[in-house]
């Protein structure tokens, strides 16, 4: 398989002073590191029955459609405030300085389908539950969450308060 890996480039001081942001933009970019790291992605899910893929704007729209299409799946968009045009249920989450919301379209999924819920980076983990409890208000059952890089340091995973649902990273 295609080594993906060194195409994910570290920014320091991005987007404020002290963080290290992971960059996928390089991946992205490249045919075959992209391939493998979407089919690493995938692997675990292959063998298991997938109805949608739901991705968290922006980068898990990136990665979650290319992922739906790997797997034979359509895709949903969990979005920021004010972007969906239909009738939508909101979830609230904290910031390291205030609070933000997801939204999801209220008509995306029907109850019992068997949804992934992906995006490029989990860090705190705070985006990831907020579209969980979401999604578990449209009924659907989250068969689990992927995700490109876990940042290892943040502890999101020690801290992830749902021990039925999978979570799963191509890399940390
Ligand atoms: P969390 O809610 O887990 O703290 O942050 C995850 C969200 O912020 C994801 O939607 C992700 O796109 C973005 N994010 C946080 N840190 C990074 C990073 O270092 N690199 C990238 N690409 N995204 C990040």
């Amino acid at each position: 398989m295609h080594d993906w890996h060194h195409l994910i480039r570290e920014v320091a001081d991005f987007p404020r002073p002290g963080i290290r942001f992971s960059d996928i933009t390089p991946l992205l970019a490249d045919a075959r590191g992209l391939a493998a790291a979407i089919d690493a992605m995938a692997a675990p899910w292959r063998a298991t029955r997938i109805d949608a893929v739901a991705g968290v704007e922006s980068r898990g729209f990136i990665i979650g459609s290319a992922l739906a299409l790997s797997l034979g799946t359509g895709f949903v968009p969990i979005r920021k405030p004010g972007k969906l045009p239909a009738r939508t249920l909101h979830e609230e989450y904290a910031l390291e300085y205030g609070r933000d919301r997801l939204e999801i379209h209220a008509d995306a999924l029907s109850a019992g389908q068997r949804v992934l819920l992906v995006d490029d980076v989990l860090a705190t983990g705070g985006t990831l539950v907020a579209s969980v409890r979401l999604l578990r208000r449209l009924d659907v059952e989250l068969v689990g969450v992927g995700v490109l890089v876990e940042l290892d340091a943040l502890h999101a995973r020690t801290r992830w308060p749902h021990p039925d649902i999978t979570l799963e990273s191509a890399l940390r």
